[in-house]
């Protein structure tokens, strides 16, 4: 309230005495998955008699996606698009919901020739939408689309298939491959090694001589701002040298507006965490969820750092159960707590966390200590 064009994102400082929690000044649900959820449960709501189908996990979150199971939801594929149930066990007579993330242009296709109307209860994210339509626009312009983002996700898997439709397009995941395109485009590498080194990650019909003449840089919503503004900037550079008698860069397309306002602010409320002098760090969200682990990988570049899923996973004052994102796996840490006093913990959530989850391991944490401040006075001295 104090801030309402959020210019400040510098954490709340929330003394419990023996231990100091900072507080990521943006955190947890962004609009497209609040809209999501609450669409899915008006969608329960107004349709008592009819099977109720998500396309796929609504969020990356098990909480909330168990939650809308127990209330008679089921998910017609998992995240990476394998079926889950028969796909002729959907009718007409169905309801089906479009997660946050969209869908290609197949599966709505292919729900349609089915006689669902996929846009009763269609959450795409306007923010996703908006990426489809600037990626129309490049292929209006003759531009090549390349999507920063994760070929198994799918969000991305959906841009994609939208892209398609208008533009050539190509998947990279990071600036590793942004520099192997560099070095086609640049004639460093042989034209032929295109088609192996992105292979699966292209449009068909895909000409690397022609299409990579002109090019634009769209991105998965939850992908690294600054690294897709880092490869943007690159590409942009590569393009201006290669065509050094095109002083506008036509050959590049400058498209910053296609980053996510949540993902944006989530990122950089992390960043100000940083520059805080905390003991250990706390970013709660779904294992699978790509703009958490992008909070993570920031914050272990500087602390001590434990992805969690939820309160459970602080086992005792002694043992913590989080995911490892260099091993993939789960696993467990002991004496994960220094002994000073006071100590300091920085905790925040990625887009598909529900607010509720920071406060149950907030005072999950506290209960391993003595002495500590009641959360009524706490909130008093910070509105105060
Ligand atoms: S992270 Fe951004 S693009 Fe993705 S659902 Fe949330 S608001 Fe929409």
């Amino acid at each position: 309230m104090q801030d309402p064009r959020k210019r400040d994102f510098s954490p709340v400082v929330l003394d419990f005495g023996p231990v100091r929690f900072y507080l990521a000044r943006h955190f947890g649900f962004c609009y497209g998955v609040e809209n999501a959820i609450e669409i899915s449960y008006k969608a329960l709501e107004e349709n008592p008699n009819k099977n109720v189908y998500l396309l796929s996990q609504m969020i990356h979150n098990q909480e909330v996606n168990g939650d809308l199971e127990d209330r008679g939801i089921r998910f017609i594929m998992d995240t990476e698009g394998n079926s889950l149930m028969d796909w002729d066990e959907v009718t007409a007579d169905d309801v089906v919901i479009i997660p946050a993330f969209g869908t290609t242009v197949e599966i709505e296709k292919q729900l349609r020739s089915k006689g669902i109307q996929t846009e009763q209860y269609n959450t795409t994210c306007p923010f996703v939408e908006k990426v489809w339509n600037r990626a129309e626009k490049l292929g209006g312009q003759d531009h090549t689309v390349i999507i920063h983002g994760k070929s198994e996700h799918e969000e991305t898997r959906a841009t994609f298939s939208h892209s398609d439709r208008h533009a050539a397009s190509i998947i990279i995941r990071n600036m590793e491959e942004a520099k192997l395109l560099a070095g086609i485009i640049r004639g460093e590498r042989d034209l032929n090694e295109f088609y192996e080194l992105f292979s699966g990650k292209y449009s068909e019909g895909f000409d690397a001589e022609k299409d990579l003449q002109k090019i634009g840089v769209v991105n998965q919503t939850t992908m690294l701002a600054t690294e897709t503004q880092a490869i943007a900037d690159y590409l942009k550079r590569v393009m201006k040298e290669h065509y050094p008698d095109d002083p506008e860069v036509e050959h590049f397309a400058d498209t910053r507006d296609t980053l996510c306002y949540a993902t944006n602010d989530n990122q950089d409320a992390t960043y100000q965490l940083m520059k805080t002098k905390v003991d250990l760090a706390f970013v709660v969200g779904g294992y699978n969820s790509s703009n958490t682990s992008h909070i993570v990988e920031l914050l272990e570049s500087k602390f001590p750092t434990y992805f969690i899923k939820s309160e459970e996973e602080l086992l005792s004052s002694k043992e913590v159960q989080h995911f490892n994102l260099h091993s993939q796996q789960a696993g467990t840490s002991t004496d994960y707590i220094p002994e000073n006093t006071p100590l300091n913990v920085a905790i925040t959530s990625g887009a598909s966390c529900p607010d509720t989850l920071i406060d149950r391991v907030m005072m999950k944490f506290l209960s391993f200590f003595d002495e500590v401040k009641p959360v009524e006075e706490v909130l008093s001295e910070i509105t105060q």
